[in-house]
């Protein structure tokens, strides 16, 4: 069937998904029962009132401050007093708390895999972790079960599920030698016809791995951006300044898996032990560091900080939170801490503390540079940063690397949104944007710990309840 664009035809075309609506918030009353069992807070018009403000732009906190709710907008952000409240505001006094942006995670998969071999898709768990933690927009940066994810989306934004906008990702693509669980591509033909299906399924990203060659990234990136998609990698057989040359719009990870620092890197193969030859001899700020992130800069390609998925693997690092071991299924926390206590008590473990904070200096190096960095989970690894609260992990992570408040805020709210293109309506608190939140208990300026104690999450101007959210997956990270 064909249609003609003419006005009258417009709200059929919507209705048939064949124009995108304009942006309209989901209220509450468009939730199903299910989901509005875990609202905190609805209404037409709500007030947050005596706030402390960090506003994802990374200008300075503000104290004090009131966020004014209408339809699912900002419509009020200013002192208290400044802000006019109409009488039937719902109004949260929530002095001694701070509110920031929704976060945005580029590296948050909606699957789970864990010490042990563990694989699951989290249907369940994810969403829910993730808008309980205040992350309120994912990527998912690579997909196991990419019809799960789609349909994951679909029942989010048809009220019947709580959790985060989502941004799809297609499967991973990798290279005759890549692992089975991707997409293995043998030929320009083939990267070119994946990435055409995957548009026509709806994936706005492709993700390459750490075997494709370089003839297929540039088969893939061309085709994709035909097509209106983007392309970020965890690369490794290409290095980041290829990636660059060929156009990748975002790279993964960072410093532990640059192949460029390989001195003698052969064409389209990925060194193996890259991350400890890294982590012993390349300078995060040395000339092939500089060289790399000016290339990077210049074409302005971002990259993504997943500091918490990394730090399971350091030796005697704080990696037994309670609350993450609690959401875990029993045996999966039980395989999780016996690999912890390995690499704990093994004095040959070839990953140290210096190799971590060589990572945390290449990110600095990289944002002091102009270089535009997000950060997300990456919930993979050992099993230690678990959906949502491994970005929690990551904010705390990217303090101790010497990032301020406002400038990590940003890098996990603003700078995400910018990376996906949707920095007009999401990633900072600014009148006009949809009103994506979290409320957090504490000063967070004073306290990173206080972005642990996220209370109550907004998405589209609903608040929902963090702890109910929370209470609902104890257990079940690893299962479902
Ligand atoms: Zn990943």
């Amino acid at each position: 069937m064909k249609l003609m664009y003419t006005s009258h035809l417009l709200p059929v075309a919507v209705a048939l998904g064949l124009l995108a609506p304009p942006a309209l918030a989901q209220s509450a009353d468009q939730l199903s029962e299910d989901v509005q069992r875990y609202v905190h807070t609805s209404g037409p018009v709500v007030a947050l009132t005596n706030v402390t403000v960090i506003d994802g732009t990374g200008a300075a906190a503000r104290s004090n401050q009131t966020v004014l709710i209408e339809d699912g907008r900002i419509t009020g952000l200013g002192a208290a007093g400044e802000v006019t409240l109409a009488d039937d505001a719902v109004v949260l006094d929530l002095t001694g708390h701070t509110v920031v942006p929704g976060l945005v995670g580029l590296h948050n998969h909606m699957f789970f895999t864990s010490a042990g071999g563990r694989a699951s898709q989290a249907n369940f768990t994810a969403p829910r972790l993730y808008l309980a933690s205040g992350v309120t927009t994912i990527r998912t940066t690579g997909s196991r079960r990419p019809y799960d994810d789609i349909n994951v989306r679909a029942d989010i934004e048809r009220g019947l599920t709580p959790g985060p906008r989502i941004h799809i990702t297609a499967p991973y693509i990798t290279g005759m030698d890549g692992a089975t669980q991707m997409a293995q591509i043998g030929s320009p033909e083939q990267a070119r016809r994946f990435v055409s299906y995957w548009a026509s399924e709806g994936a706005q990203w492709i993700k390459a791995y750490t075997a494709i060659t370089r003839e297929d990234l540039a088969a893939a990136i061309d085709e994709a951006h035909a097509q209106g998609m983007k392309v970020t990698g965890h690369i490794c057989s290409v290095s980041f300044r290829e990636a660059v040359e060929l156009g990748i719009d975002n790279i993964e990870h960072g410093f532990a898996t640059a192949s460029d620092f390989i001195a003698l890197k052969e064409p389209n193969v990925c060194p193996s032990n890259l991350m400890v030859i890294v982590g012993n001899e390349a300078d995060p700020r040395g000339p092939v560091a500089q060289e790399v992130i000016r290339t990077m800069v210049d074409a302005n390609v971002g990259m993504t900080s997943t500091l918490a998925v990394y730090e399971p693997f350091i030796p005697n690092r704080p990696t037994r939170d309670s609350l993450t071991l609690a959401v875990m299924s029993d045996e999966t926390r039980e395989d999780y801490l016996e690999a912890r206590e390995q690499i704990d008590t093994n004095p040959d473990f070839p990953l140290t503390n210096t190799h971590f904070e060589k990572a945390m200096e290449f990110e600095r190096a990289f944002v002091e540079a102009g270089g535009l960095m997000a950060a997300g989970v990456d919930p993979t690894g050992l099993g230690g940063a678990i959906a949502g609260f491994g970005d929690q992990r990551n904010y705390q992570l990217l303090v101790e690397a010497g990032f301020t408040p406002e400038q990590t805020v940003q890098i996990m709210s603003l700078n995400g949104a910018r990376i996906l293109g949707v920095d007009d309506e999401l990633g900072s608190l600014e009148v006009g944007k949809l009103a994506d939140l979290a409320v957090m208990e504490g000063d967070l300026t004073s306290d990173a710990g206080a972005i642990r104690r996220v209370k109550i999450v907004f998405k589209d101007g609903v608040g929902y309840d963090s702890g109910m959210l929370i209470e609902e997956v104890k257990g079940r990270v690893g299962i479902n």
